[in-house]
């Protein structure tokens, strides 16, 4: 594919969800849009033809961030058809709750190796890149179960805290060579992911919502789109909470 002098942006796990909505909003930004997916092959046509409606392009890479070498070759091919990586945003994640006293080490395993270890896979292969560029913006998304904790969701909120760790540290590394990094820290946001808790959780959260809502996907895009602006280039090392005051 050619590159018209477009900035590119690659969103891990981009097919449905906040992934999807981050595609199809930066896809409006103007940004070429390369979607990494692991099992949502099945929603691939659809999206590249959202993202060519908004007057933009769009390829899919399937690979699972967990693994180092499948992070490796996401990267690459995100090079090989645009030739340039400017914005990365590590939104892929999953979710395996229960009590501490339950918790299958396995499943404690598997969330930090998703969430965190994909987070660190795909950041340690983009840097070389970016800092060939000088310029680049790394965008992770964290929870605010990170800053806060949750019971049920040891494994989760030690990989979400992780992210925000691996996030000060790559920007204190990397800001000499022009790249920013910063999270997000969304609340409960309704997607699959939050869809299958009780209707007992979902009302006890919305309890503690000051503004009285779930977030939606699309307020989870608007900030990262934000954040992928020159309108942020003042910005690194920082966590922005999309709560709706949630967690102040
Ligand atoms: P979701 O609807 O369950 O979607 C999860 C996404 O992650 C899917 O696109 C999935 O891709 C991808 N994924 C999972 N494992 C992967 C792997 N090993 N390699 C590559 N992609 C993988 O979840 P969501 O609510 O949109 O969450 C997106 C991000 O926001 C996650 O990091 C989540 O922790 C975070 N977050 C969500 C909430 C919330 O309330 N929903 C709150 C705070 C933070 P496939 O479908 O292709 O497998």
């Amino acid at each position: 594919m050619d590159n018209l002098n477009k900035k590119v942006a690659l969103i891990t796990g981009g097919a449905r969800g906040i992934g999807k909505a981050i595609s199809l909003k930066l896809a409006e930004q103007g940004f070429y849009i390369v979607v990494n997916y692991r099992s949502s092959s099945n929603l691939i046509d659809e999206l590249i033809k959202e993202v060519e409606k908004r007057g933009s392009k769009a390829i899919a890479v399937c690979g699972d961030v967990s693994i180092f070498e499948d992070a490796k070759n996401i990267i690459k091919e995100a090079v090989s058809a645009f030739g340039r990586i400017d914005v990365l945003v590590n939104n892929a994640g999953i979710t395996k709750d229960g009590l501490i006293l339950r918790m299958k080490e396995e499943d404690f395993d598997q969330v930090i190796n998703v969430n965190l270890k994909g987070t660190f896979n795909c950041i340690r292969h983009v840097s070389p890149i970016m800092v060939k560029q000088r310029s680049g913006k790394i965008i992770n998304v964290s929870s605010v179960v990170g800053i806060a904790g949750n019971a049920g969701q040891v494994n989760y909120s030690a990989a979400k805290a992780g992210i925000i760790g691996v996030t000060k540290s790559t920007a204190r590394e990397l800001a000499s060579r022009g790249i920013n990094v910063n999270a997000v820290a969304p609340g409960f946001i309704k997607t699959d992911m939050t869809d299958t808790l009780s209707d007992k959780v979902k009302e006890n959260t919305l309890n503690g919502i000051p503004l009285k809502r779930f977030g939606t996907a699309d307020d989870v895009a608007n900030v990262i789109a934000f954040l992928a602006s020159p309108s942020a280039d003042y910005l690194t090392g920082q966590i922005i909470n999309i709560d709706g005051g949630m967690v102040m």
